[in-house]
């Protein structure tokens, strides 16, 4: 299997400083993140946690995991070792075992909280006011945590202007929320993937997540 290179090095020409690309790698080969991890690539996206702690112990210890699907509390102490950013955190219960088990480890844990953006019922996330709860609820008493901003997924759809919309949205809670916590620890806005980056781009995303632009499409009959 081969990674698409030119792609690869297009997308990273895009970026500004401090826009970082998160290549997810879900359902691929380990060869495969190998192959990026030779041209410099070290942020890598994984959404289960059995595959990832599989990976993480095949692969090299110098990659910055992301642990980018729907966390269940019952397996936070399993990526607690290594998880460098758990992007998808949507509830305080979550956030008070992600800080247990980070304690557990003697580490802190860097999150962001996710919001629900999109129009489809799907989709996981926070509302605006349960967002606003969870920031004012003791979260800064949970010392082995950091909540470092948010992150979100559009909608599945045709519809850029749609898109466009939801990621403005997301970034307007984003700059609200900021204004709230130190600036030096809530900083990171993830959002953007392989059908919509640009326009996340262009809508003030620093963190994409991209998987099947890099890696050709999952094959979800091997998982
Ligand atoms: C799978 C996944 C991605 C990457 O999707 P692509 O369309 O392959 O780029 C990004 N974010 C999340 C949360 C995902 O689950």
């Amino acid at each position: 299997m081969k990674i698409n290179r030119e792609t690869y090095f297009q997308i990273k020409q895009s970026l500004k400083a401090g826009q970082v690309l998160v290549a997810v790698s879900k359902l691929q080969s380990v060869e495969a993140i190998r192959e990026l991890y030779n041209l410099g690539h070290r942020d890598f996206g994984e959404n289960y946690v059995q595959e990832h702690t599989q990976k993480y112990e095949q692969l090299p210890k110098d990659i910055r995991w992301h642990f980018i699907g729907h966390l269940q509390s019952n397996k936070v102490k399993y990526i607690a070792p290594f998880v460098h950013l758990i992007h998808g955190v949507d509830s305080f219960s979550l956030l008070k075992e992600i800080n247990k088990q980070a304690a557990k480890n003697n580490r802190t844990i860097n999150c962001l909280l996710q919001i629900h953006i999109a129009k489809e019922e799907t989709k996981f996330g926070l509302d605006s006011d349960e967002l606003e709860a969870i920031i004012s609820s003791g979260s800064t008493d949970l010392e082995n945590i950091q909540i470092c901003g948010l992150m979100g997924m559009a909608s599945f759809s045709d519809n850029m202007d749609l898109v466009r919309s939801e990621f403005k949205y997301l970034k307007e809670l984003f700059d609200s929320t900021a204004f709230h916590i130190p600036h030096s620890t809530f900083h990171i806005l993830s959002m953007g993937m392989s059908g919509d980056y640009t326009i996340a781009l262009e809508e003030g995303s620093n963190m994409l997540r991209i998987g099947s632009l890099l890696f050709g499409a999952r094959q979800y009959n091997k998982a």
